[in-house]
């Protein structure tokens, strides 16, 4: 499969337009693991018109501020500097805070939290996941520590939160960063509050993939003003002033375009999370006691976004992972095998000993039996019921 992980080919794309008239439609529309959710047309249109009216199309104009101010508000954070994506936000987030040597980071991610490591001229040492979360196992992080280490770099899977205690116990006993990508984790709250409130910055995805988008667009969420600035400057190629340029920055700024509709986005958020709610809710019905077939739990204590629909399928299964994930693109429902394969195991990676599948064997197993399952907030009843009835029909 070619292309970014996330994004159906282009032409499985095309073919979920409308048919032309005199053409016969499809005999089963095909589904997608995902499906980006829009706010009404209409209710964009005059938000670009004072976009076209101020001719401020960048640099921190109107929307960026509004949108800025009212996703801390939203998240429950108090600091925020919005990116045009997450990647180039992971970038920036290692280069604030001066991360060189060797960072550790989990293999069972898209392949944007290690490269981001790269493009600082950074090694990156990989951690096994603990095999019930997928998330990074603590217990292992503190053998991979070496005197080169100088920070952490987790990732909330899946929206799932990470052991942020026990990391954070590890990282100031060791006098090391924490930097979370929670690209997966918008909104995502534990009894102590919002997840972002954790590490030294965490990093948010708004990608057309993500439970939140803004088209392409991304934030790091920081515990200072200061800290702030700093980011603000390095998304701005370093610039203080007008004249006064401080580091190699990057342009990592988000436009007015994705601004604006990121403020409209946050007004339709909270219901699209409740419908996906629903749709989590009918698939761990539907799913549980299927042997072989094992859902991640509910995660007990977080305020969860049910951004993706992982099942394991186990050898229990009558098919293996692979055939259960044809036998749904038979029926044309393009579940997605992430995360598959191992980021350790790219070609840029792989010579790390660190990589070693003999290293990583949780997050080996997991890349073998992972299917996430199409979730999102416009999946109609129906084309749920196409899905399950696929799974349970080979029971
Ligand atoms: C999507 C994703 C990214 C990259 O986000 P972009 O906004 O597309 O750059 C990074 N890390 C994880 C875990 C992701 O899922």
């Amino acid at each position: 499969m070619s292309g970014k992980l996330f994004i159906p080919p282009s032409e499985d794309f095309e073919s979920s337009l409308p048919e032309p008239a005199g053409q016969k439609p499809l005999a089963q529309s095909p589904i997608y693991v995902t499906q980006p959710h829009l706010p009404p047309f209409d209710e964009f249109v005059p938000l670009l018109r004072r976009i076209w009216d101020s001719k401020q199309l960048t640099n921190s104009g109107p929307f960026h501020e509004k949108f800025e101010r009212a996703l801390g508000e939203y998240l429950g954070v108090e600091h925020i500097a919005l990116f045009a994506n997450a990647t180039l936000a992971l970038v920036t987030a290692l280069q604030s805070l001066r991360i060189s040597g060797e960072v550790i980071t989990t293999p069972y991610s898209f392949v944007a939290t290690s490269h981001s490591l790269l493009w600082n001229g950074i090694k990156p040492v990989f951690v096994d996941v603990d095999p019930d979360t997928l998330n990074l196992d603590p217990v292992k992080i503190e053998a991979a520590i070496t005197p080169h280490t100088t920070a952490i770099m987790p990732v909330h899977c899946y929206g799932r939160p990470c052991d942020v205690d026990q990391i954070e116990r590890i990282a100031d006993t060791y006098n090391l960063k924490v930097i979370y990508d929670a690209a997966h984790a918008f909104g995502v709250r534990t009894s102590a509050g919002s997840i972002l409130n954790h590490g030294d910055l965490s990093v948010l995805s708004f990608h057309a993939t993500k439970v939140f988008n803004t088209f392409e667009g991304g934030a790091i969420v920081c515990p200072d003003a200061k800290t702030k600035t700093r980011i603000d400057q390095l998304k701005n190629f370093g610039y203080v002033d007008e004249l006064t340029v401080v580091a190699p920055g990057i342009n990592g700024k988000m436009s007015e375009f994705n601004a604006a509709l990121g403020l409209l986005q946050l007004q339709h958020i909270d219901q699209a999370l409740q419908r996906r709610a629903a749709v989590d809710a009918r698939y761990r019905e539907a799913l549980q006691g299927i042997a072989g077939l094992r859902c991640l739990p509910m995660p007990g204590h977080a305020l969860h976004n049910y951004a993706y629909f992982p099942v394991l399928v186990t050898h229990d299964f009558p098919l293996s992972r692979d055939q259960l994930f044809q036998r749904l693109r038979d029926r044309s429902i393009y579940a997605r095998r992430y995360f598959y394969p191992l980021i350790s195991a790219f070609p840029m990676y792989r010579g790390l000993s660190s990589a070693v599948p003999a290293n990583l064997p949780a997050a080996s197993l997991a890349a073998e039996q992972v299917l996430c399952l199409p979730i999102y907030a416009d999946l109609a009843h129906a084309d749920q019921m196409r899905v399950i009835e696929t799974i349970t029909s080979v029971c």
